[in-house]
Protein backbone atom coordinates (compact mmCIF):
# COMPACT_ATOMS: atom_id res chain seq x y z
CA UNK A 1 0.00 0.00 0.00
CA UNK A 2 0.84 3.53 -0.67
CA UNK A 3 2.08 5.33 2.39
CA UNK A 4 3.24 8.40 3.61
CA UNK A 5 7.42 8.70 4.70
CA UNK A 6 6.54 9.18 8.27
CA UNK A 7 4.92 5.96 8.10
CA UNK A 8 7.62 4.33 5.65
CA UNK A 9 10.09 5.06 8.36
CA UNK A 10 8.15 5.00 11.07
CA UNK A 11 9.59 1.36 11.99
CA UNK A 12 13.38 3.13 12.60
CA UNK A 13 11.46 5.07 15.16
CA UNK A 14 9.23 3.06 16.67
CA UNK A 15 11.50 -0.64 16.68
CA UNK A 16 14.66 1.14 18.95
CA UNK A 17 12.05 2.75 21.55
CA UNK A 18 10.30 -1.21 21.83
CA UNK A 19 13.31 -2.78 22.07
CA UNK A 20 14.79 -0.51 24.82
CA UNK A 21 11.26 -0.61 26.41
CA UNK A 22 11.80 -4.58 26.22
CA UNK A 23 15.30 -4.14 27.81
CA UNK A 24 13.50 -2.38 30.93
CA UNK A 25 10.88 -4.86 30.87
CA UNK A 26 13.62 -8.02 30.88
CA UNK A 27 15.76 -6.46 33.38
CA UNK A 28 12.61 -5.60 35.54
CA UNK A 29 12.02 -9.01 35.57
CA UNK A 30 14.71 -10.68 35.58
CA UNK A 31 17.84 -8.19 37.08
CA UNK A 32 21.41 -8.82 35.79
CA UNK A 33 20.89 -12.42 36.10
CA UNK A 34 18.16 -12.24 32.81
CA UNK A 35 21.06 -10.52 30.54
CA UNK A 36 22.11 -13.76 29.37
CA UNK A 37 19.04 -15.21 28.52
CA UNK A 38 17.79 -11.70 27.54
CA UNK A 39 20.77 -11.71 24.77
CA UNK A 40 20.46 -15.35 23.84
CA UNK A 41 16.63 -15.01 23.03
CA UNK A 42 17.11 -11.82 21.29
CA UNK A 43 19.80 -13.16 18.99
CA UNK A 44 17.94 -16.13 18.25
CA UNK A 45 14.97 -13.91 17.40
CA UNK A 46 16.53 -11.90 14.89
CA UNK A 47 18.23 -15.05 13.63
CA UNK A 48 14.87 -16.88 12.90
CA UNK A 49 13.53 -13.36 11.39
CA UNK A 50 15.76 -14.44 8.67
CA UNK A 51 13.74 -17.05 7.82
CA UNK A 52 10.45 -15.74 8.52
CA UNK A 53 11.72 -12.65 6.23
CA UNK A 54 12.72 -15.43 3.22
CA UNK A 55 8.90 -17.62 3.65
CA UNK A 56 6.65 -14.41 4.00
CA UNK A 57 8.48 -13.20 0.92
CA UNK A 58 8.52 -16.27 -1.29
CA UNK A 59 5.24 -17.78 -0.13
CA UNK A 60 2.77 -14.69 0.88
CA UNK A 61 4.41 -11.54 -1.29
CA UNK A 62 4.28 -13.21 -4.04
CA UNK A 63 1.33 -16.06 -3.95
CA UNK A 64 -1.60 -14.88 -1.47
CA UNK A 65 -4.49 -13.73 -2.49
CA UNK A 66 -4.22 -10.00 -0.81
CA UNK A 67 -0.61 -9.64 -0.18
CA UNK A 68 0.94 -10.95 -3.93
CA UNK A 69 -0.74 -7.77 -5.60
CA UNK A 70 0.41 -5.16 -3.11
CA UNK A 71 4.07 -6.43 -3.47
CA UNK A 72 3.64 -6.95 -7.31
CA UNK A 73 2.96 -2.93 -6.95
CA UNK A 74 6.59 -2.56 -5.61
CA UNK A 75 7.88 -4.90 -8.30
CA UNK A 76 6.70 -2.78 -11.02
CA UNK A 77 7.73 0.70 -8.62
CA UNK A 78 10.33 -0.20 -7.25
CA UNK A 79 11.26 3.67 -6.34
CA UNK A 80 7.49 3.99 -4.61
CA UNK A 81 7.05 4.63 -1.09
CA UNK A 82 4.98 1.88 -0.72
CA UNK A 83 4.45 -1.06 2.51
CA UNK A 84 3.46 -1.60 5.09
CA UNK A 85 2.97 1.01 7.90
CA UNK A 86 4.87 0.93 11.09
CA UNK A 87 1.85 0.58 13.51
CA UNK A 88 1.03 -2.78 11.47
CA UNK A 89 4.08 -4.32 11.79
CA UNK A 90 4.97 -3.43 14.78
CA UNK A 91 1.79 -4.74 16.17
CA UNK A 92 1.57 -7.90 14.49
CA UNK A 93 5.37 -8.54 15.82
CA UNK A 94 3.68 -7.84 19.50
CA UNK A 95 0.66 -9.70 19.06
CA UNK A 96 2.61 -12.85 17.73
CA UNK A 97 5.14 -12.91 19.63
CA UNK A 98 5.33 -11.12 23.10
CA UNK A 99 1.84 -11.47 23.94
CA UNK A 100 1.59 -15.00 24.13
CA UNK A 101 5.14 -16.18 25.59
CA UNK A 102 5.35 -13.12 28.08
CA UNK A 103 3.01 -15.11 30.67
CA UNK A 104 5.45 -17.34 30.99
CA UNK A 105 8.65 -16.32 30.24
CA UNK A 106 8.97 -12.30 30.33
CA UNK A 107 12.65 -12.30 29.70
CA UNK A 108 12.39 -14.79 26.88
CA UNK A 109 9.54 -12.68 25.20
CA UNK A 110 10.98 -9.33 25.70
CA UNK A 111 14.67 -10.35 24.39
CA UNK A 112 12.75 -12.72 21.38
CA UNK A 113 10.77 -10.28 20.15
CA UNK A 114 13.30 -7.32 19.97
CA UNK A 115 15.23 -9.94 17.56
CA UNK A 116 12.48 -10.32 15.72
CA UNK A 117 12.20 -6.48 15.53
CA UNK A 118 15.64 -5.73 14.63
CA UNK A 119 15.96 -8.59 12.36
CA UNK A 120 13.08 -6.34 10.54
CA UNK A 121 14.05 -3.38 10.93
CA UNK A 122 17.60 -4.69 9.32
CA UNK A 123 15.32 -6.02 6.25
CA UNK A 124 13.54 -2.89 5.41
CA UNK A 125 16.82 -0.88 5.87
CA UNK A 126 18.61 -3.51 3.93
CA UNK A 127 15.42 -3.64 1.39
CA UNK A 128 15.63 0.25 1.34
CA UNK A 129 19.13 0.87 0.49
CA UNK A 130 18.69 -1.63 -2.34
CA UNK A 131 16.67 0.77 -4.01
CA UNK A 132 17.30 4.17 -3.18
CA UNK A 133 21.05 4.22 -1.95
CA UNK A 134 24.00 4.32 -4.20
CA UNK A 135 26.00 1.44 -4.00
CA UNK A 136 29.00 0.52 -5.87
CA UNK A 137 31.39 -2.54 -5.96
CA UNK A 138 32.89 -3.16 -2.64
CA UNK A 139 30.34 -1.60 -0.82
CA UNK A 140 29.04 -3.96 2.04
CA UNK A 141 25.18 -4.04 0.59
CA UNK A 142 26.35 -4.54 -2.98
CA UNK A 143 25.81 -8.40 -2.25
CA UNK A 144 22.36 -7.65 -0.97
CA UNK A 145 21.72 -4.84 -3.68
CA UNK A 146 23.33 -7.58 -6.50
CA UNK A 147 20.95 -10.15 -5.33
CA UNK A 148 17.79 -8.30 -4.93
CA UNK A 149 18.14 -6.42 -8.13
CA UNK A 150 17.97 -9.98 -9.49
CA UNK A 151 15.40 -10.79 -7.81
CA UNK A 152 12.95 -7.89 -9.67
CA UNK A 153 14.84 -9.21 -12.82
CA UNK A 154 14.30 -12.63 -12.65
CA UNK A 155 11.16 -14.78 -11.61
CA UNK A 156 11.32 -17.31 -8.28
CA UNK A 157 15.02 -16.35 -7.18
CA UNK A 158 16.69 -14.52 -4.38
CA UNK A 159 13.58 -14.03 -1.93
CA UNK A 160 16.35 -13.76 1.17
CA UNK A 161 16.66 -9.88 1.50
CA UNK A 162 18.62 -9.27 4.62
CA UNK A 163 21.13 -12.44 3.91
CA UNK A 164 20.95 -15.00 0.71
CA UNK A 165 21.38 -17.69 3.58
CA UNK A 166 18.18 -19.12 3.09
CA UNK A 167 18.22 -18.80 -0.73
CA UNK A 168 20.91 -21.05 -0.47
CA UNK A 169 19.60 -23.48 1.72
CA UNK A 170 16.52 -23.64 -0.64
CA UNK A 171 17.52 -23.61 -3.70
CA UNK A 172 16.53 -20.33 -4.99
CA UNK A 173 19.74 -18.37 -4.95
CA UNK A 174 20.90 -16.82 -8.11
CA UNK A 175 23.90 -15.51 -7.79
CA UNK A 176 24.08 -13.01 -10.36
CA UNK A 177 22.06 -10.42 -12.17
CA UNK A 178 21.32 -12.12 -15.93
CA UNK A 179 19.43 -9.66 -18.00
CA UNK A 180 15.76 -11.16 -19.48
CA UNK A 181 14.89 -10.27 -22.67
CA UNK A 182 11.96 -8.44 -21.20
CA UNK A 183 14.82 -6.47 -19.62
CA UNK A 184 15.61 -3.01 -21.88
ZN1 LIG B 1 9.39 -9.89 -4.48
ZN1 LIG C 1 12.53 -4.56 -3.92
Amino acid sequence: MRIGKFLYFGDFLVIPVAVLLFAWAAYAAGGAAAIPEWGASLVFGAALWTLVEYLIHRYAYHHAPILAPLHDAHHKEPLAFLGVPSFVSSGLILAVCYLPLRPYAPVLAAGFTSGVMLGYAAYMFVHHATHHFKIEPGDWLYEARLRHMTHHYREGVNFGVSTGFWDRVFGTLAARRERTAADV
